[in-house]
């Protein structure tokens, strides 16, 4: 072999390493962690009026393209006769599992849980859109963003409203207050109390994702996921 092969053989094995010593450190890095804050979500179907006025801020705020969204308001009914007929609007966004199988299966380290919020995010620039987290995603709430090619999803507003000390868009456009976001490991929290002085609900909990999406569902008539 000449030297120049032997020489580019040798600098592309090295790269390899390199590559192998980073995905160690990431896969390392995202080992999950249990964080301290744990933020979650109540929607209490009681008060919900279906507006739609939370996916619209949504949209708004996280500038989620027309086509994809990152949370669906699913109405069920009519129940009941005419004047009492009723609907019932449930929620339909990430959960934010404690034990995600979207992070269990990317193979990049893409998807994680961020140690500090206990959030379930998406690091784009690690994203390949191998969609293996769409799949396995029991909610069907994870989507290619048409603009960055990333797995996109509900991130409770993490970059675009907490870090700079607001409450998730959705939450602040609720007119009747239906929704209510907080973070459940501190036990004065208003979402916690509600949590521990209502029945509440969660999705798929026989599962094992241990979701953060609680919800008071309506006292009659049932949702449809
Ligand atoms: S904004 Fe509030 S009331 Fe309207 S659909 Fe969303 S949760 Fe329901
Ligand atoms: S709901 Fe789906 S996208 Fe959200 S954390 Fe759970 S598995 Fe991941
Ligand atoms: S918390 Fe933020 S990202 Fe999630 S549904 Fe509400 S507005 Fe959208």
């Amino acid at each position: 072999m000449d030297k120049s092969k032997r020489l580019f053989l040798q600098g592309a094995g090295a790269i390899l390493a390199g590559i192998s010593l980073y995905q160690t450190r990431l896969a390392t890095a995202r080992e999950p962690q249990a964080s301290k804050v744990k933020y979650a979500l109540l929607h209490d179907e009681t008060l919900c009026i279906g507006c739609d006025a939370c996916t619209l801020a949504c949209r708004e705020a996280n500038q989620v393209p027309a086509d994809v969204t990152r949370l669906t308001m699913v109405r069920s009914g009519p129940f009941g006769e005419y004047p009492n007929r009723r609907y019932h609007f449930s929620r339909q966004s990430c959960q934010q599992c404690e034990n995600a199988p979207c992070v269990t299966v990317c193979p990049t380290g893409a998807a994680y849980i961020d140690a500090q919020t206990g959030i379930v995010k998406v690091d784009d620039w690690k994203c390949v859109g191998c969609q293996y987290c769409i799949a396995a995603c029991p909610y069907k709430v994870r989507f290619i963003h048409p603009v960055t090619r990333a797995a996109d999803k509900c991130d409770f507003c993490a970059d675009s409203r907490l870090q700079h000390g607001q409450q998730p868009a959705c939450v602040s456009a609720c007119p009747t207050k239906a929704l209510i976001f907080g973070d459940i490991s501190n036990q004065l929290a208003p979402i916690t109390r509600l949590i521990k002085h209502n029945a509440v609900d969660r999705d798929k909990v026989s599962l094992g994702t241990r979701p953060k999406l609680f919800k008071i569902r309506a006292p009659s008539g049932e949702v449809i996921l």
